[in-house]
């Protein structure tokens, strides 16, 4: 069962919560934690891209006729993961939608105001026809660094925008939802708060030193 709390929407399932505990915990290594990112991000595309149109096909098996089947539009996907923690998600959407295009925003978060500063993006061209532009990162913390990235996404030309997040805090959704509020958030967990450096409690931690071995 999916909780859907006003503006974002928890994808509930019990492998989904196995994996995310696993990358909660501390003893996790850094190989491990990227295993586990790159499956929890296959299972919740699978969720968020659950109303993508399908294309009406009748295929021939080996043994007969079936009509009625379909084929998802793989290139009218785009997914755009923020740096650098997104980079640990792009495997697993591609596992599920091989063809998927992907962009890419860099951004950081300003350490003293926490607000979020652009080094680079590269988006591809015609993301205003694109079915569905799928923001990722693992932590949506203060919101700030993903409503940014949105802004960029939606300058470029973007429509059909979503977020898919694992651990998201209540002040980030509300960033979110205060500039985009039409854009729906998929997250595998809703915690509890942000410290005061901006991390959520009790999270996983910093997700790119986690993927990355950094720190
Ligand atoms: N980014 C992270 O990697 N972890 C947090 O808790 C917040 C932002």
């Amino acid at each position: 069962m999916n909780i859907k709390t006003g503006p974002v929407t928890v994808v509930e399932h019990p492998l989904i919560l196995d994996k995310l505990t696993r990358m909660r915990d501390v003893r996790t290594p850094s190989r491990n934690f990227r295993t586990l990112l790159r499956e929890l991000s296959s299972l919740m595309t699978f969720e968020v891209t659950r109303n993508l149109s399908l294309e009406e096909v009748t295929v021939e098996t080996p043994l007969g006729t079936r009509a009625g089947g379909g084929l998802v539009k793989h290139t009218g996907v785009i997914c755009v993961p923020v740096l650098r923690a997104g980079i640990g998600m792009v495997e697993g959407v591609l596992d599920v939608i091989p063809s998927a295009r992907v962009g890419h925003v860099g951004l950081y978060r300003d350490p003293d105001t926490l607000e979020a500063v652009e080094y680079y993006h590269k988006l591809p061209g015609d993301l205003k026809e694109s079915e569905l532009v799928l923001m990722i990162d693992p932590m949506l913390a203060t919101g700030h660094t993903m409503a940014a990235a949105l802004d960029i996404c939606v300058n470029s030309g973007a429509k059909n925008l979503a977020v898919m997040c694992l651990v998201a805090a209540p002040e980030g959704v509300r960033e979110v939802r205060k500039y985009h509020s039409d854009v729906p958030i998929y997250t595998a967990a809703l915690d509890d708060r942000l410290d005061s450096r901006g991390y959520i409690l009790p999270g996983l931690g910093d997700a790119g030193d986690r993927i990355f071995g950094t720190r």
